[in-house]
């Protein structure tokens, strides 16, 4: 089994773990071709296999209840350290496999193809593989429709990461992080847990741009949003909201936790000078916090809220943090509200 692990696992592990695909809910558009190469293929058995550290797992299946094998018992690993297509006619004629508990017993394969699932940057993550129970040949135009879904698998995983992922700074998009939001603010609502929103905004990065040029500006925010992923917890989300604005939202964190975290990647950020080419730009970010109240009736209230308190923190003189409670957040809003009802002038006194 040793002998089966490819030099560069470290590197094709990490490949595999940047889609952030394991462990996720099947997909209709993953089915959707594993169904087309059951069909076509007249196979019982077709799997979209992702061949984690120590299992396999399967994005999507066909014809097998399980959802994950052990690695060392796997054809799949047998599949990844080649690029071309890895076809066993019959398990039983070969050496490698005629013992394997998966030939032995449920499911008794016998027949064997797996595509390789290739990433662009060259790493073997995976297969579109499909087994029968009777050993058996396929056509050249068989494998190569095989091979047409695996390439469709791949467009697939790749589209799923342009979608939610800013490709300059690698954080997620605003449309990827508010859906994941809902889904997290759902829990926090229902269990009643604590959840806090950090947004931070770069400190006068016109004059970064002017200064040092767009692209030293460019290298600047992808060393902050790698920096900040770095000493972010990987239960947090953190996205890019626009030009040089972030946000973070950390579960299971009150004000104090809140503040430490902002107040921290707050320092580092202004102790780190990025280097680009033979300068060094140094740069400041104003943070904004605040927690979940039992008020709040949407995500948007609480952004807004977080905005508010970064904006406060712009006008206290920026590189520094502000916390803005739900409590006095209502109450301004309340004041703002009678305030635009005093001076209207119907309410004016004659
Ligand atoms: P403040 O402290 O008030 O936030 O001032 P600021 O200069 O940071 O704010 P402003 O909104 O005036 O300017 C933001 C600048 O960020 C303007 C825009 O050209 C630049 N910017 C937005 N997106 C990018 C990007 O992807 N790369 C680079 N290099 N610059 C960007
Ligand atoms: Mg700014
Ligand atoms: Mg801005």
């Amino acid at each position: 089994m040793l002998d089966l692990i490819n030099p560069n696992e470290a590197d094709r592990l990490a490949a595999l773990h940047r889609y952030d695909i394991l462990d996720t809910p099947p997909e209709e558009s993953f089915d959707r071709i594993t169904r087309l190469a059951k069909s076509a293929l007249q196979m019982p058995i077709v799997l979209v296999s992702l061949v984690d550290a120590d299992r396999q797992w399967f994005k999507s299946r066909q014809g097998l209840d399980a959802t994950e094998t052990p690695r060392n018992i796997s054809f799949c690993t047998h599949a990844i350290m080649q690029d071309e297509p890895l076809i066993i006619p019959d398990a039983l004629d070969d050496s490698r496999f005629r013992q394997n508990p998966l030939v032995t017993g449920e499911p008794y394969i016998r027949f064997y193809i797996g595509i390789p699932l290739k990433t662009p940057d060259g790493y073997n993550i995976g297969t579109l593989c499909a087994v029968d129970q009777q050993p058996r040949e396929l056509s050249d135009e068989q494998i190569n429709l095989l091979w047409d879904l695996a390439r469709l698998v791949m467009d697939e995983l790749e589209l799923r990461e342009i979608a939610t992922t800013d490709s300059l700074t690698g954080a997620q998009t605003r449309r990827s992080f508010q859906l994941d939001v809902k889904r997290e603010m759902d829990r926090v609502q229902r269990y009643k847990r604590p959840a806090a929103f950090i947004t931070f905004d770069v400190d006068n990065f016109k004059v970064v741009n002017d200064t040092y040029g767009h692209a030293a500006g460019d290298a600047v925010l992808q060393s902050l949003a790698s920096t900040c992923k770095a000493n972010l917890r990987s239960v947090d989300l953190f996205a890019r909201f626009g030009g040089e604005e972030f946000v973070i939202l950390m579960p299971e964190t009150d004000r104090s936790g809140a503040m430490s975290a902002a107040e921290k990647l707050r320092n580092i950020i202004s102790d780190t000078p990025v280097v680009c080419g033979d300068q060094q730009v140094s740069v400041t970010a104003s943070f904004g916090v605040t927690v979940c109240d039992p008020e709040d009736g949407s995500v948007e209230s609480l952004l807004m809220r977080a905005d508010e308190a970064m904006y406060k923190a712009k006008k206290a003189g920026r590189n520094r943090t502000v916390f803005l409670g739900g409590a006095e957040f209502f109450r301004m809003r309340r004041q703002k509200q009678f305030a635009q009802v005093d001076s209207h002038p119907a309410n004016q006194l004659a």
